[in-house]
């Protein structure tokens, strides 16, 4: 589970980074949306140059009609009613359709609508024509400059054209008629289709009526329609000379953005619109790398980023586990009896237990940084260096048992097992965790046990079996240090029969008072003394002489005298008395363990023949050619 704090943490950095990313974006995104602006302005700015040069165009074209057009005004007056005239008019309009690559045709109408020539049909002087547009419009009009009017298709090629017609007034001023031009729209297309004409590029000429006059592509259903009702016309067109806009086209319900232009010569709006769309695309297409670029760089960042979060995320989690271990460890290293420390490598504490104070009479503070061997008595201080470098070389735990010495005089006994910690990525040790308990308890448990493997239970003297270890030791040591070993066997005199007169218990209380005896006389002397067997004692004396033997035995023997415990029956004393025998191993005369036993124990046996209480040595008795003799 992620702790609080770090997942609040995690959130903050996250939101932060997300903040930035989207400002990076919306920066990116301000960029291209202004390009996108940019584009639409250049595009509507272009349209409106288009409808201009289109719309001097066609000012250029009725410049090239009206002339014409303005002769045969005069013409057509004269040849009313005049046969001749009327010839020569029709001659003259031919001549003039010949000439102008422009003109389709030309006809002359007279105030009442019939039709009086027409370069156009043979024969068709008579046609009535009051129901066109363009006359109705000359018969109540009394201006004389020339119109174009609603475009028409031929029914015969199916192609349109446009007329442009001009009122012929009487010498009064009456209406006389018109005269009637038609051009080809195909110039006209032709024209236009250079600025390149499709689904997207629409144009279209429209008269100050409202009246199309033209609409590209050719759409038959626009084509003499009327937008006057629309607001594009009423709000723009209608209002100002020249203008942008943006509309749904009523053609093809198209998003359409436009340009048009007026001509004040003509009255006639150029009008030329591309789709949106189209413009849209062509951003699209123009802005796409920089937007593929935009997003890769945004999800690569946010990716990165996110990865960032989540990896401090982890390390703070990691840190946090750490030192909650930590504290765990500390709770309790704490609340034991033992005391936990850490100490580096070469034994400098880092951490000590609180429980230091009790064991150690110190605070744990005052050892912090202090190294584990000073602080150890000088004796101890080896078998500590031995369990370091041990741990150096590898040892994961190690062992040491020190006796301390407490502050009010009392000793103890201290067991410190020392584990190692190793380091995560190297798994070189990195410290060692001293975990120290007081064992003196076990120690002394330990002590008495050892004691009683090796005490006789009734003397209090060593056992035969601890003086048998005692004599090949002090035999070795004899021999290594070249120094002399005797030794002294001792046997109570007609003590059997001290049991039978006092009874078995008195003999106990007997031997355990010569037993004790002996012991104060070896006090002032390295020696050792056991219970061998029965009532027969043992005394070893290491680097001892046999003069000194020999003082030893008389002073023992004095000393049980000096105890002076009735023994009715053991005349002529009638007290407990011991017989001694004695040996000793010379480095000039080396002998074994058995054999030194064996003097003495013949030495005591000539005491007893010789008549007890008394001492004798193997020497004297036997000297050392008999020994051996006898050995
Ligand atoms: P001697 O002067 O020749 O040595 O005579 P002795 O009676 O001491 O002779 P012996 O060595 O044959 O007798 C040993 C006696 O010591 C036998 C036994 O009653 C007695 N004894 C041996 N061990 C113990 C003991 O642990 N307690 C008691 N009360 N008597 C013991
Ligand atoms: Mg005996
Ligand atoms: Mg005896």
């Amino acid at each position: 589970m992620i702790p609080r704090n770090v997942k609040k943490r995690s959130r903050f950095r996250l939101a932060v980074v997300l903040a930035a990313g989207t400002v990076f974006a919306s920066l990116g995104t301000w960029a291209e949306y202004t390009n996108w602006q940019r584009l639409l302005q250049s595009a509507t700015n272009r349209q409106m140059e288009t409808a201009r040069a289109i719309a001097l165009h066609i000012n250029d074209i009725m410049a090239l009609v009206q002339q014409p057009l303005n002769n045969l005004t005069a013409h057509a007056k004269e040849a009313l009613g005049d046969t001749a005239k009327s010839q020569h008019l029709l001659e003259e309009m031919q001549r003039v359709v010949q000439t102008s690559p422009l003109l389709r045709s030309l006809a002359y109408a007279d105030a009442n609508g019939r039709l009086v020539d027409s370069t156009l049909v043979a024969n068709s002087a008579g046609m009535d024509l009051t129901n066109r547009e363009y006359f109705i419009f000359h018969q109540t009009n009394a201006s004389i400059a020339p119109r174009f009017g609603l475009p028409s298709q031929s029914q015969t090629t199916g192609k349109w054209f446009i007329p442009i017609s001009k009122r012929v007034d009487d010498t009064d001023g009456s209406f006389a008629g018109v005269i009637v031009a038609t051009i080809d729209i195909d110039h006209l297309v032709k024209y236009i289709e250079t600025f390149g004409v499709n689904e997207d590029n629409a144009f279209a000429l429209m008269r100050e009526d409202g009246g199309i006059l033209l609409r590209l592509p050719l759409d038959p259903k626009a084509m003499g329609s009327n937008i006057a009702d629309t607001e594009l016309y009423r709000n723009h067109i209608m209002k100002v000379m020249r203008g942008n806009y943006e509309y749904i086209s009523r053609f093809d319900g198209q998003d359409r953005i436009g340009g048009f232009y007026r001509s004040r010569e003509t009255g006639v709006t150029a009008i030329a619109t591309r789709t949106k769309q189209s413009i849209l695309f062509l951003w699209l297409n123009q802005s796409k790398y920089p937007w593929l670029s935009i997003i890769f760089a945004y999800l690569i960042g946010m990716g990165l980023a996110i990865r960032w979060v989540r990896q401090i995320e982890l390390r703070e989690i990691g840190e946090q586990k750490v030192v909650a271990r930590e504290a765990e460890f500390r709770m309790i290293a704490s609340l034991s009896l033992d005391v936990i420390e850490k100490i580096s490598i070469e034994g400098v504490r880092e951490y000590v237990s609180p429980a230091a104070e009790k064991l150690f009479d110190q605070r744990a503070e005052t050892l912090l940084g202090t190294n584990i061997l000073d602080t150890h008595n000088p004796e101890d201080r080896a078998a500590w260096r031995d369990a370091l470098n041990r741990i150096k070389e590898g040892s994961t735990s190690e062992s040491v048992l020190t006796k301390r010495q407490r502050a009010d005089g009392s000793t103890i006994w201290l067991e410190s097992v020392l584990s190692c910690t190793h380091d995560e990525s190297s798994d070189a040790p990195d410290a060692i965790v001293v975990i120290t308990r007081d064992v003196t308890r076990q120690q002394k448990l330990k002590l008495e046990l050892d004691a009683l493997a090796t005490t006789d239970g009734l003397t209090g003297l060593y056992n035969k079996r601890h003086f048998n270890a005692q004599l090949d030791a002090c035999m070795a040591k004899a021999k290594k240090l070249a120094t002399p070993l005797s030794l002294l066997m001792i046997d109570l005199d007609r003590f059997k029969l001290y049991n039978d007169t006092y009874g078995h218990r008195a003999g106990d209380n007997a031997l355990r008072d010569v037993a004790a005896a002996i012991q104060v006389q070896l006090s002032n002397m390295n020696g050792l003394a056991a219970r061998y067997g029965g009532e027969e004692l043992v005394v070893l004396l290491p680097n001892c002489g046999e003069g000194e033997a020999r003082k030893m035995a008389e002073a023992i023997r004095n000393a049980v005298v000096a105890l002076g415990i009735g023994h009715a029956h053991n005349l002529p004393w009638g007290q407990i008395t011991i017989s001694l025998g004695f040996a000793t191993a010379l480095p000039s005369q080396p002998m074994t363990e058995s054999e030194l036993i064996d003097c003495a124990d013949r030495a005591l046996y000539i005491a007893k023949t010789n008549g007890r209480n008394q001492s004798v040595s193997g020497h004297d008795a036997f000297g050392p050619k008999r020994l051996t003799a006898s050995a």
